[in-house]
């Protein structure tokens, strides 16, 4: 019954172009480490995929390995009880409507035909907003909806796991690696320990 964490766009290559989350895999790393000191149950799957190449969040790359592998964990994981996928990503300080935001997340939730798309419950998402409360402030955060973009947490939601999209600033003069560190800490006591 695990925590999944995936980063779809952890590899940079331009130093100057913004061709990637530059903050998306230490943020799940830090994750990581707080689940797996609570004795969590968690797996870090991240992508080698470089996103101006193919997108691993996009419907394009369900054929890649990366896709595949992450397709078998969660239908591994879901025959033993309930899976969370967290889908970590990060933008820039000067992203539009957002960037003075600390972090947001992306729930899903649309129809399309007579299927439902939502990526968890609005239980989760009250235990993710006290956690946002507690840590880094309710005027930091947001709750978006998504779209039917967000490829991860479509086929991660078609598969049986309960997925959110967390974004977090890539400023660290906007989120600090403490409030950082802060917000993952009260994210796992409210919301993930209970998929543990
Ligand atoms: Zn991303």
């Amino acid at each position: 019954m695990p925590i999944i964490i995936t980063v779809a766009h952890p590899i940079c290559l331009d130093d100057r172009e913004r061709d990637c989350d530059r903050r998306a895999a230490s943020a799940a790393r830090i994750l990581h480490q707080v689940l797996k000191a609570k004795k969590c149950d968690v797996v870090l799957h991240i992508s080698g995929l470089y996103r101006p190449e193919i997108d691993a969040n996009r419907s394009e790359s369900r054929g890649t390995l990366w896709r595949k592998q992450l397709n078998e964990i969660i239908k591994a994981q879901l025959k033993l009880g309930k899976v969370f996928v967290v889908d970590m990503h990060s933008f820039p300080s000067d992203a539009e409507m957002v960037g003075s935001l600390k972090a947001y997340f992306i729930e899903m939730w649309f129809r399309t035909g007579s299927k439902v798309y939502q990526g968890w419950s609005d239980n989760d998402k009250a235990w993710a907003w006290l956690a946002v409360k507690e840590s880094i402030g309710e005027t930091n955060a947001r709750i978006l909806l998504g779209d039917p973009h967000n490829d991860i947490m479509i086929t991660s939601n078609i598969a049986g796991a309960s997925t959110v999209i967390l974004e977090v600033n890539e400023s660290r003069d906007v989120l600090s690696d403490l409030g950082l560190k802060e917000l993952m800490t009260h994210l796992t006591d409210e919301l993930f320990m209970k998929y543990c």
